[in-house]
């Protein structure tokens, strides 16, 4: 029998009265598009919350990703070491450039970009006279990942980094927040995120010519004469003003909101650790959003994680796999790979719980008891 209740979602838009008001409010200033003060506005409230000097608001992540590395330099033939566990985005950003993706390993523990194996795979580079055009590390289901360590290697061999903080904004490090690491940093507003503009991304930077120059690339790069000139290929990558007025809303609520998933981990935690579930750690002084909630379902459990995705969907709770690494998707068979077997393992064992900002603590306790149901099932059965 179905439940009658509506779909428990992995991560769905968490939008109410604030950004509805101003969105009409966007539209009522008559800034339909394609710019207006509310992009202005809300680049101004990311950078800051980022640390950045500014922010270029886009169409998407993946838009931020692609500009990013073309401002890094990266370009037809180069390579860019990636982290392998990671939306697929990511990599498709590298080949937009027409360059290749090497990806590295994670982290035992963080799940992170794996520190040790990116210093081996640059040590070897160089020897080689052949170090990446760039290097993009991911911070996973919102945990920085160790740029401690990644930061300064990047800057032992003079190739820039980029953070892809899609799924961290509101993190940090200490006192140092998601996306302030590297050369520039992307974020994410799609519908799935923390914050959500329905669609869309920025990319931010210390370096504000950078950033002015994404956004004349994000605006087909045309010459600042009276007619249409232009010198070299561009995109049309621009968020709306529309969109950026929700944008500014959702940014305003971002502690509420990383608040919330950070308590769905915290009781999912003291609920399944003691059962044997495994979860991310978060290391000393990171403070993580806790984006998904993503657990290791051991053997030692008794059900696989599979099993429990499927018993959770038949009350029509929506559960996920661990993202696929890169390195086994057919359309990167022919990519390097630095290591691979700690991200396979947290792919075949791995599992992501509904995680949303606005999930209810009633819901909460019915996707734990779905679990442990399976479990239970499982050794009876
Ligand atoms: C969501 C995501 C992106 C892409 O962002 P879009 O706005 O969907 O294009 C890139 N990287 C990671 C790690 C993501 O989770």
């Amino acid at each position: 029998m179905g439940d009658l209740r509506r779909r428990v979602y992995l991560s769905p838009p968490d939008v109410g009265p604030a950004e509805r008001e101003a969105l009409v409010d966007a539209f009522d200033s008559g800034w339909i598009a394609p710019l207006g003060p509310h992009v202005e506005q809300f680049e101004r409230s990311a950078a800051s919350r980022t640390g950045r000097a500014a922010g270029a608001a886009l169409s998407s992540g993946t838009a931020a990703l692609h500009l990013a590395l073309r401002l890094a330099g990266v370009g037809s033939g180069d390579r860019v070491h990636v982290s392998t566990l990671t939306f697929v985005a990511t990599a498709n950003a590298v080949r937009y450039r027409g360059a290749e993706p090497v990806f590295i390993d994670s982290a035992v523990g963080s799940w992170t970009l794996d520190p040790a194996a990116l210093a081996e795979q640059l040590e070897l580079d160089a020897q080689r006279g052949r170090l990446p055009a760039a290097v993009v590390a991911v911070d996973l289901y919102g945990q920085c990942a160790d740029y401690s360590q990644i930061e300064p290697l990047c800057e032992r061999y003079e190739v820039p980094l980029i953070e892809d903080a899609a799924e961290s904004l509101g993190a940090r490090v200490g006192n140092r927040p998601a996306g302030s690491f590297g050369h520039s940093a992307i974020l994410s507003f799609n519908g799935n995120k923390i914050i959500t503009t329905s669609g869309g991304g920025m990319l931010v930077a210390d370096d504000t010519e950078l950033v002015a120059r994404a956004r004349w690339l994000a605006s087909q790069a045309r010459e600042p004469v009276a007619h249409y000139e232009h010198q070299t290929v561009g995109y049309n990558y621009r968020l709306s003003n529309l969109l950026a007025g929700m944008g500014v809303a959702q940014l305003q609520g971002l502690d509420a909101k990383v608040q919330a998933r950070r308590a769905n981990y915290a009781r999912y935690r003291s609920a399944l650790e003691p059962e044997g579930i495994e979860f991310i750690d978060e290391p000393d002084g990171h403070f993580n959003t806790h984006w998904l909630t993503a657990v290791l379902v051991p053997e030692s459990f008794g059900v696989s994680p599979e099993t429990i995705r499927e018993h959770l969907e038949t009350y029509d709770i929506e559960s996920r796999p661990v993202w696929k690494p890169l390195h086994l998707q057919p359309a990167f068979s022919d990519a390097q790979v630095v290591g691979g077997s700690v991200a396979e393992g947290l792919f075949h064992r791995g599992l992501c719980l509904p995680s949303g900002s606005n999930l209810s603590a009633e819901d909460r306790e019915r996707v734990i008891a779905g679990i442990f149901e399976a479990r239970d099932r499982s050794r009876a059965g």
